[in-house]
């Protein structure tokens, strides 16, 4: 049995990843409880569906009002159908009508970088602002937007803009060149880090050793603050947010070196008034963010099942 706050509506929230899938009991403050974590089984679609269902039937009590999950995928608009997950066994899945049919309960259903952007906005850094632009450099770069207080459904990828024609090729599935992921992402920086002291090094020896002082890895990780800031100041004129908050591992661990350049750069690209008012900022929430935000949107899908 697990522990949980006597008498709140609760509701699941599973942020399925690509390596590990984190799930818990969430309330309506975006409180996490219970939280627990396992590796996402790799090998079938029937494998990482079971693994979610038990998922499920762990925390399940009758408190849970909802289920919420966020997923590593774009999706049918309407229907939230998967239609092809990003590093994971799912081809045009329908999850939430498995989900529901199995537990009998509303289920909602989000790109796992949406709802990381959800919670920050209503929970941590993007809080009370209206628009609010986010950027999660890890293996990739995700994003999300918060445009005049919605969050924005679609399948947002600021991590796939060209930053520089013929740069160097962009990762993943992604056949394109120069793109934002190619220059600021933790697997660039990976890459940044091999260059500079051999390989076997990564992007934690890289921020290690900037704060130590070491010239040659602030200099790095100065031209990555000056790559993501013009990244965000051309980004910033299309969707003008007010705050923009920058996740994912890569992006917490070297925020010191990376945040305050990157926000002078932006300001340069950017037109008024952000050229003077646009803030970039850290995520608050760490890897809660995807949790809680699959929580809020179970609640959301309790909301509308009235
Ligand atoms: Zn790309």
């Amino acid at each position: 049995m697990v522990a949980r706050a006597v008498g709140a509506p609760l509701v699941i929230g599973i942020d399925l990843g690509g390596t590990t899938t984190r799930a818990a009991l969430v309330d309506r403050d975006g409180t996490i409880h219970s939280r627990h974590e396992f590796d996402t089984p790799e090998h079938s679609e029937q494998e990482v569906l079971a693994a979610l269902d038990d998922a499920v039937h762990e925390l399940l009590d009758d408190r849970v009002l909802a289920i919420g999950f966020g997923v590593p995928s774009n999706l049918e608009r309407g229907s939230g159908r998967i239609l092809r997950a990003t590093n994971l066994p799912l081809d045009d899945v329908d999850l939430v009508s498995h989900a529901s049919s199995r537990f009998g309960l509303p289920v909602a259903i989000e790109n796992d970088a949406n709802v990381a952007t959800l919670a920050e906005w209503k929970l941590g850094a993007g809080k009370g602002a209206a628009n609010v632009m986010m950027l999660t450099l890890g293996t990739g770069v995700g994003g999300g937007l918060v445009l005049d207080n919605q969050l924005y459904r679609g399948w947002v990828e600021l991590g796939h803009v060209v930053l520089r024609a013929d740069g160097p090729p962009c990762h993943g599935n992604c056949h394109g060149h120069g793109h934002i992921e190619a220059f600021v992402s933790g697997t660039a920086a990976d890459g940044a880090a091999a260059e500079l002291y051999g390989d076997g090094n990564d992007a934690r020896v890289l921020v290690a050793r900037a704060l130590e002082g070491e010239g040659r890895a602030c200099a790095t990780l100065g031209e990555i603050a000056a790559l993501l800031g013009a990244a965000i100041g051309s980004l910033a004129n299309i969707f003008d947010p007010e705050i923009v908050v920058i996740g994912g591992g890569f992006g917490e661990a070297a925020g010191e070196f990376l945040l305050e350049p990157a926000q002078e750069a932006a300001r340069k690209e950017a037109l008024y008034p952000a050229d003077r008012t646009l803030r970039v900022v850290r995520a608050e929430l760490g890897e809660n963010a995807g949790l809680a935000g699959a929580g809020l949107i179970a609640f959301e899908a309790l909301a509308e099942a009235g």
